[in-house]
């Protein structure tokens, strides 16, 4: 049962329709018309944002415990700006400091992780959802028409890379788990399904740095190009009726089976041989590899490749495929493109997790985190 009357719906419906209908400059054809209704619902948006923040934020007590152990006192109901999936949202909340420390605190901020002057994650989500598909620019005009506002180049690049981060944080704990030998033993008794052929394919294609230094850091001297390796594990099925192409068909006709890669799953990173074997190792265990009878490995034929392969899983063989091309040519290597290493694996990894159905994953444990103030 709705927990809304529908009743006020139509209310504020018919509302936005008497706004819309009295501007006279607007509504001669349907476009015209979308346009100025998103408009509209997009300042409802805002505006019901910012009283939500508002009613939620009044002060509720005179005083507040500090983490330091002393004592925060109420000040004012302070104003502050957010950039939500609406646009700018500026609201007052109840702000307290005083404290010995020299700390203040908005207990509403803390609660619904709002940083002032910073995007709210359901904004951040979206931001770092076109930054993996598009250019850093061309995410900019893109999302324009979609959002209706303006973001800067430089805001959906942190957005996106921070997507990176969390999933580098995920892999880096995937990682441990795997070099655990009670976790590995408990996992064989386990009953989690293990596919019966299990295919990886690992390949790797050079990204172009350049020399920008970050704050606090040597500049590099040049230009420089570095290896992104790239892995994607995959089970494989027969391809549907429905969705054969003239190829498959062919394929068909000759008495062969048509076949495609489902349930995949990405991985990369720009490190040496030995610290992509444990990336491999690990990733394998999420997918239940080191369990499966038959892990077929597909590569361009790399020694470093073969040599990962024979380390780890010893019963191999494999034809040619390419898991880079999702990851490295789609994104990383659009025309012009030039990256500061930790801006290219975190984007990389960002984009690696939307292709592997893990967006939502990361997205929920982004906002259960605390703010990086
Ligand atoms: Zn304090």
């Amino acid at each position: 049962m709705s927990k809304y009357n529908p009743n006020d719906i139509q209310i504020l419906a018919q509302k936005v329709v008497e706004i819309v209908t009295a501007t006279p400059e607007k509504g001669q054809h349907i476009g015209e018309i979308e346009q100025a209704m998103r408009e509209r619902f997009q300042e409802v948006g805002q505006q019901s944002l910012q009283m939500l923040l508002e009613a939620k934020g009044q002060a509720q007590k005179r005083t507040l415990a500090c983490e330091c152990g002393g004592t925060l006192h109420y000040v004012a109901q302070r104003p502050a700006t957010v950039i939500t999936v609406f646009g700018r949202v500026r609201y007052k909340r109840a702000y307290y400091s005083g404290c010995g420390c020299g700390k203040g605190k908005a207990p509403l901020d803390d609660e619904y992780r709002l940083k002032p002057g910073a995007v709210t994650i359901g904004l951040s989500n979206l931001l770092s959802l076109a930054g993996i598909q598009f250019s850093f620019e061309a995410s900019c005009a893109w999302l324009k028409e979609f959002l209706l506002f303006e973001v800067s180049e430089n805001t959906v690049r942190q957005e996106t890379e921070r997507m990176g981060e969390l999933m580098t944080k995920m892999e880096a704990a995937w990682i441990a788990q795997s070099q655990r030998e009670d976790w590995l033993q408990m996992r064989q008794g386990q009953n989690e399904p293990v596919a019966e052929t299990l295919y990886c394919a690992i390949d790797a294609a050079k990204v172009r740095t350049e020399p920008r230094a970050k704050a606090g850091q040597p500049k590099e001297p040049h230009e420089d190009w570095r290896d992104v390796k790239c892995l994607v594990w995959f089970e494989a099925e027969e391809v549907p009726l429905a969705l054969q192409t003239g190829r498959d068909r062919s394929k068909t006709a000759r008495q062969e089976v048509p076949r495609r890669a489902v349930r995949k799953e990405y991985a990369c990173a720009i490190t040496d041989t030995t610290q992509f074997g444990e990336l491999l190792w690990a990733t394998g265990c999420q997918r239940q590899a080191d369990r499966c009878a038959r892990p077929v490995f597909l590569g361009d034929g790399a020694p470093w490749i073969w040599n990962l392969v024979q380390t780890h899983f010893p019963i191999s063989s494999g034809v040619i495929e390419s898991g880079c091309k999702q990851i490295v040519t789609q994104r990383l290597k659009l025309p012009g493109a030039q990256w500061l290493v930790d801006g290219a694996i975190y984007t990389a990894k960002a984009r690696a997790a939307w292709l592997s159905g893990r967006w939502q994953t990361l997205c929920k444990q982004r906002a259960a985190l605390p703010l990086v103030i």
